[in-house]
């Protein structure tokens, strides 16, 4: 039997005696931190899995991970897909802040932070938006001020998500307001308790409160946490953005297909077809509708073949620089369109809000059809991302 093989069959044995029958759902565990509770099931998932370094398996032992290599790291998934059971921890800490930190941190931050997120003991969340600064990030305001051992920081972020939940967050901060705007940020931690930080949830017409405004007033940030040089956050902020789309676009490995925040319900839409508009001769009934849904279905393929390639040939750990971009605006875009074409093949029951006429899968996909339209925003918006297409994979003129 080959390495991965034994491998194969040992994690399998393994799996089947520890995952909780309650963790046995497809989907992830978000979150995590001192703020947020879990049933007794997800707990001890998390727990058994943090113990085997497999909530973040390619990380290296000393950090919280397993060191698998990424062929482990597949089979690993792959089992746990067999088993439906849900990702143990999939949140800003173990896909995007802590493979930046194992990039460009120093080797005491690494110590300090990673294992933590390893546990699920700390939640973060991203200090990036402001109300001026969206697409155009790099105009940020927030100022940091060198204050010996450490900085003292002004300014207003927003739309951050799960501020309200998180311990900590990595945020990007002006630190010289005389150098040409990419060049004067820097990229810093701090600890979500503390005085000079303040969280005010935004509230949607859903009633849910995804992301705040996160008001900065003296907040403190150690020297110590400045990850990478002062004044050259950019290239690590863009960095972690490059983490951010590869996971929004399933670039890195996990368990089956994620859906985009807010959407709720994952209906198959050959049998959401077949429910709504019943088959003629084995066929759907509706032919227009039909074409739509085989050329979602046929773009739906090509996409999964394409990044199943890219996830290959790019190297452990590293996000694939710019293609990530292509990655995201193809991935948002299919995601909007299914959730468009679901809610179109549904008619009059899929724009259900509330009320005894519509089931709650009914209700859930109105919902989630409203949710979609943020993919195509968080992370960099769809014509962000043909800018940098334009810009960084085709060399075409600014
Ligand atoms: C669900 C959700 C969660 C989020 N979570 C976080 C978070 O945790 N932390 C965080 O920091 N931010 C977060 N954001 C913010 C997100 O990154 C921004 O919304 C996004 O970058 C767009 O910025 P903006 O909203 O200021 O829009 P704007 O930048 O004002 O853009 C408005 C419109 O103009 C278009 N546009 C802007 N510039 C150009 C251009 N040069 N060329 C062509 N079109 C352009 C945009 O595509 C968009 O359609 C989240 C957003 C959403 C929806």
């Amino acid at each position: 039997m080959s390495e991965l093989e034994e491998f194969r069959s040992e994690t399998r044995a393994w799996l089947e005696a520890n995952c909780p029958a309650g963790v046995r759902a497809p989907g992830a565990v978000h979150g995590g931190g001192t703020k947020l509770s879990y049933d007794s099931d997800t707990q001890r998932w998390m727990e058994v899995m943090a113990e085997r370094g497999w909530t973040v398996p390619g990380w290296p032992e000393e950090y919280g991970g397993a060191g698998l290599s990424q062929d482990k790291t597949r089979v690993l998934y792959q089992e746990m897909s067999e088993l439906s059971a849900r990702l143990p921890l999939s949140n800003m800490g173990t896909r995007m802040f802590g493979p930046t930190l194992l990039e460009f941190g120093t080797e005491e931050q690494k110590k300090r932070h990673l294992i933590p997120i390893a546990t699920g003991a700390i939640a973060w969340c991203q200090g990036y938006s402001e109300p001026g600064a969206g697409s155009d990030l790099a105009s940020l305001r927030t100022r940091a001020e060198d204050q010996g051992d450490h900085f003292v920081i002004n300014g207003q972020k927003i739309w951050t998500s799960g501020a309200q939940y998180a311990d900590w967050m990595f945020c990007l901060v002006r630190t010289d307001f005389d150098a040409p705007k990419h060049q004067g940020i820097s990229f810093v931690l701090l600890p979500m308790d503390q005085e000079g930080v303040r969280t005010r949830p935004i509230q949607l017409i859903s009633g849910a409160s995804p992301f705040c405004e996160t008001f900065l007033d003296d907040a403190i940030a150690r020297k110590d946490d400045l990850v990478g040089n002062l004044n050259e956050g950019w290239t690590v902020g863009k960095r972690l953005l490059q983490h951010e789309r590869s996971g929004q676009a399933g670039l890195t490995a996990s368990t089956g297909t994620r859906l985009p925040v807010g959407v709720t319900v994952d209906l198959s839409i050959d049998q959401v077809a077949r429910d709504y508009l019943g088959l003629d001769d084995g066929r759907i009934a509706n032919a227009q509708l039909r074409d739509e849904i085989i050329s979602w279905r046929m773009r739906e393929s090509a996409y999964n073949l394409s990044r199943q390639r890219a996830a290959e040939e790019s190297r452990q750990g590293k996000p694939a620089g710019e293609l990530t971009s292509v990655f995201k605006l193809y991935g948002a875009t299919l995601a909007r369109d299914r959730q468009d074409l679901t809610d179109r093949v549904m008619g009059i029951h899929g724009i259900g809000w509330e009320g005894d006429a519509f089931t709650d899968d009914e209700v859930g996909v109105a919902r989630s059809w409203l949710a979609s339209k943020a993919v195509t925003i968080y992370g960099g918006t769809n014509e962000v991302q043909m800018n940098i297409i334009a810009k960084r994979v085709l060399g075409l003129p600014d």
